[in-house]
């Protein structure tokens, strides 16, 4: 059974769905305003393993995943700026534009990360009456009220609110409030904002209708009403990173409980931070790290999966060029040993189980990728076959995603290349590019000059060049290559 800690018990616990053997899961997805960095995207490698570990398990999994494009919904803080509106600023291009835009950045980062898609992605611009209809449902029910043009969910109707932590209400308060200024409209210090229609940006992008006035919804009602349209009523799985605990996923449960009327989600899987020597990794430090600049400089997007398996996503990890070269020295050997393996179909069956039994026991233990990384080197020991080797390897990768057998099947293509490239013939080696024709006249040349025929020697030269052929001779033989 699947063992997971659980953020709301702050313990590990076993894994428990309301429909046995099914799972809605529901993911806080993107702001797309600008690219997502390295950081965001280990959320989202090690909530893909996630959910891949529990179709690897037998469960049936639905996922559902927002798209924030209403750019103030960010930050609790009504000031600041649109963040959007910003972005749409920065590149002279619509609000909408820019959402388009970077969505599919996004999901072409994810791509590159064998991140699968989930079931749903619902953008929040798309569902303003489902958000509309859930904020009058709580005025209805007396957990709201309007004030000062805006409505705001009423935090001490609850009988419990810090859900996430162990913290005192003080030390929270001044969290919430630090660098806010202070909103008069409030009756208790923690309410928050469900719809605006007095906002202190300038010029809002993105306006609609409403009961109380035109406006825009509140950052938090967004991921509740997506998830009770597509997840139903009782949501088994709510995911994220740890920065969305508090006010986010704290919010998110005060509503929708109050909305309901009954317990909503029972487990919270929050994934740690990304921290680079100097600290956290944000998009407002200098270090904007993106899987395009890794690309640029030369890095497999796959290795960063990798590294990010080898620590476990309840610990900060940290980010440095240095650790990423050894993710790609290790990436490396670990596909070279799988290249020597020889492809058949002499599968141990019994062999197969015992190791997929203690690859699950890894991910069933509170998903603990860096124990499933080392059970991908004790199938390379393992005393079997070659091809219960292989088999097991590429059923471990429905979970790794690191493309391990066809980066294998590269390398071994590759080695065949290199040693087709290499022809030695009477103590002369000829280095090339693995073509017998070309070996052939290089051959020639050398029987030439050996007959101190130079004239044929230097016609074969001609010739090579004029197919693009390049030789240097060298010590014991010649090298030559396409040019
Ligand atoms: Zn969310």
């Amino acid at each position: 059974m699947m063992q997971l800690y659980n953020s709301a018990t702050r313990k590990k616990e076993e894994f428990k769905t309301h429909t046995p053997g099914h799972v809605e899961m529901y993911t806080c997805g993107p702001t797309v305003y600008h690219f997502a960095h390295i950081g965001n995207l280990r959320s989202y490698i090690m909530e893909d393993v996630l959910e891949k570990t529990l179709r690897y398990t037998g469960y049936d999994v639905n996922r559902v995943m927002n798209i924030t494009d209403v750019g103030h919904l960010t930050s609790d803080a009504d000031e600041g700026e649109d963040k959007m509106l910003k972005g749409a600023k920065r590149e002279n291009k619509s609000v909408m534009d820019i959402a388009k835009f970077y969505t599919d950045a996004f999901f072409s980062d994810c791509e590159k990360l064998n991140i699968k898609v989930p079931d749903v992605v619902q953008p929040a611009t798309g569902l303003i009456d489902d958000f509309i209809h859930m904020v009058e449902g709580l005025i209805e029910k007396e957990f709201a009220y309007f004030a000062g043009g805006n409505v705001y969910f009423d935090t001490s109707k609850l009988n419990r609110y810090y859900v996430f932590n162990d913290h005192n209400e003080e030390d929270l308060a001044v969290g919430v409030r630090e660098g806010v200024e202070e909103d008069t409209n409030k009756r208790n210090k923690n309410d928050f904002v469900l719809w605006f229609t007095k906002s202190k940006f300038e010029d809002q992008a993105l306006k609609w209708d409403s009961p109380w006035g035109v406006g825009y919804p509140g950052w938090h009602i967004e991921c509740s009403g997506i998830s009770l349209k597509y997840n139903g009523e009782y949501l088994d799985l709510h995911c994220g990173g740890i920065d969305n605990a508090f006010p986010h996923h704290t919010n998110e449960i005060a509503q929708t409980e109050s909305f309901v009327g009954h317990e909503w989600c029972k487990q919270w899987f929050h994934v740690h931070h990304l921290n680079t020597n100097s600290g956290k990794m944000s998009k407002s430090k200098g270090e904007f790290l993106t899987v395009s600049l890794l690309e640029e400089k030369g890095y497999d997007p796959l290795v960063y999966r990798m590294f990010c398996l080898q620590s476990h996503y309840r610990k900060g990890l940290v980010f440095s060029w240095e650790n990423l070269d050894n993710a790609v020295g290790t990436f490396n050997k670990l596909i070279g040993r799988i290249a020597n393996l020889k492809p058949g179909d002499d599968v141990d069956q019994a062999v197969f189980d015992e190791l997929k039994a203690k690859f699950v026991a890894a991910l069933e233990n509170d998903l603990n990728t860096a124990q499933a990384m080392t059970a991908v080197y004790d199938v390379l020991k393992a005393k079997t076959t070659d091809a219960t080797k292989l088999a097991v390897l590429a059923d471990y990768d429905y979970v790794l995603s690191l493309d391990l057998l066809a980066k294998a099947e590269a390398k071994r293509q590759e080695n065949a290349k290199a040693a087709a490239a290499k022809k030695s013939e009477g103590g002369y080696t000829i280095v090339g590019e693995g073509d017998p024709a070309i070996d052939a006249l290089v051959m020639q040349r050398y029987e030439a000059k050996k007959a101190k025929n130079f004239a044929e020697a230097d016609r074969i030269r001609d010739e090579l060049k004029a197919q693009g052929i390049e030789i240097t001779d060298v010590a014991g033989g010649a090298q030559w290559k396409k040019i």
